[in-house]
């Protein structure tokens, strides 16, 4: 967040620019921040959206299109078309974390084109990821400290793409008139306490609740992120299911499953002899995925496999639900716990051990840490049998039962 806080109030028509980076883990929160803005009656306000063109995925541009016909006559939307660079100087093959460096790169684009903006823009909000290596590393306030081997690995290899960002922007944060934190303290307290009461203050703004722009379209319509004209969401499927009975699995948006994961996680649910709702992911970007008549798969009688964009933030408050098999991706583990839906991690990149970890701590749910993430797991391919007694302990916890008992 950059402007002087200080003259927020005093302009007569606050504008809030947002500027999203890349995936979608770090662009649902954006508009539905901006929903909140919208909505309050404190000032008045004027909201621009400077999105990169074009998105990595599908699932980007739908969501931006959504939730700009929402909101047409408040919000301005502005794009610009980031330098492409080198992917060799880039030590990753991560299309969406090669657009989070692309969009850094271009970061001087954004000049002209604040320069444009009438009224000038009172504060720019844009997102950078949270840093969070024998095994312990010590933060003050983090308590019990963070084991080195939940790091998200790029953090430790000098000079990677991850690393450098770190490095590179870490020291401007000091320069910023605030920093908004996508978290609660239900969530996890000591986090943001501990940096409290410094400068740049900090501000806790979480949970997002999903909004009603982000609902796809209805029968017939379809839309770009893969939703298919004349297919129902799953929420039919669900209606049918007693409450609290139903498994829901999904790994994000971007984590694609190798067949021999998503075949032992069918087995999984199969032995486990619950009820299931299972997003499948085989391309880590949307528009890769073959569509069509395999989109939604009814397991005879107890589950529902679907294989495009689905609503979660909907699905996950959904009184069928009763428990979450999840990535840990920070969205959904915040979605998890808005519902009050109880996750089993399985946590398979970047930061989302830590996410696990704060999980578990808070209570929201349980972390099975022999099971190894996407680069390990060919090391040790983690079974059916194994995943089936993780899910009856989920499901048979005293706060799904609770769900069940309505
Ligand atoms: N999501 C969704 N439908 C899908 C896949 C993902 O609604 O089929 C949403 C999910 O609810 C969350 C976000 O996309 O809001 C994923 O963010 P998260 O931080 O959980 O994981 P990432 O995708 O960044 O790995
Ligand atoms: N990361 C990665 N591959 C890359 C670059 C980064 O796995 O090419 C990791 C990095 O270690 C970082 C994490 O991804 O900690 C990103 O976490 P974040 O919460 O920002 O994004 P998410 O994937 O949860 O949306």
């Amino acid at each position: 967040m950059a402007a002087d806080s200080g003259s927020l109030l005093q302009t007569p028509e606050t504008h809030v620019v947002l500027l999203p980076s890349s995936q979608m883990g770090h662009l649902t929160p954006m508009p539905r921040l901006a929903a909140l803005l919208l909505a309050q009656n404190y000032c008045p306000l004027r909201l621009t959206l400077i999105t990169a063109h074009p998105t990595v995925s599908l699932a980007e541009s739908a969501l931006i299109s959504r939730f700009l016909s929402a909101y047409h006559d408040r919000v301005t939307h502005l794009q610009f078309h980031p330098f492409s660079i080198d992917p060799s100087t880039v030590n990753s093959t991560d299309p969406f974390w090669i657009q989070f460096e692309v969009i850094r790169c271009s970061a001087h684009l954004l000049t002209p084109l604040l320069s444009t903006l009438s009224p000038p823009a009172s504060a720019l909000i844009y997102d950078i990821t949270q840093l969070n290596d024998d095994d312990v590393l010590p933060i003050p306030g983090i308590n019990p400290p963070l084991r080195k081997s939940t790091i998200p690995p790029l953090l430790c290899v000098p000079n990677s793409l991850f690393s450098n960002i770190f490095i590179e922007d870490g020291p401007n944060l000091q320069k910023l008139a605030g920093v908004l934190i996508f978290t609660f303290e239900a969530l996890e307290a000591e986090g943001p306490e501990a940096i409290s009461g410094g400068s740049p203050p900090v501000f806790s703004v979480g949970p997002f609740v999903p909004c009603e722009f982000e609902k796809l379209p209805a029968h017939g319509d379809g839309d770009q992120c893969g939703g298919d004209p004349g297919q129902p969401q799953p929420f039919e499927w669900l209606n049918e299911q007693p409450d609290g009975s139903v498994v829901y699995v999904a790994f994000g948006s971007k984590t694609a499953l190798s067949s021999e994961h998503i075949r032992e996680v069918g087995d999984g649910l199969e032995k486990s002899r619950f009820r299931f709702l299972c997003v499948v992911k085989e391309k880590m970007v949307d528009s890769e995925e073959e569509g069509g008549e395999g989109n939604l798969v009814r397991i005879e009688g107890r589950g529902l496999v679907v294989r495009r964009w689905a609503e979660q933030g909907e699905i996950l408050g959904h009184r069928a639900v009763g428990g979450f098999l999840s990535h840990s991706g920070w969205n959904s583990v915040v979605e998890a716990a808005w519902h009050g839906v109880r996750d089993l991690a399985w946590p398979q990149n970047g930061d989302q051990k830590v996410v696990a970890e704060v999980a578990e701590i808070c209570g929201l749910g349980i972390w099975e840490k022999s099971w190894l993430w996407s680069g390990d797991r060919e090391k040790k391919l983690v079974k059916g049998d194994e995943i089936a007694v993780k899910i009856k302990e989920l499901m048979d916890s005293d706060s799904c039962e609770d769900r069940r008992s309505g």
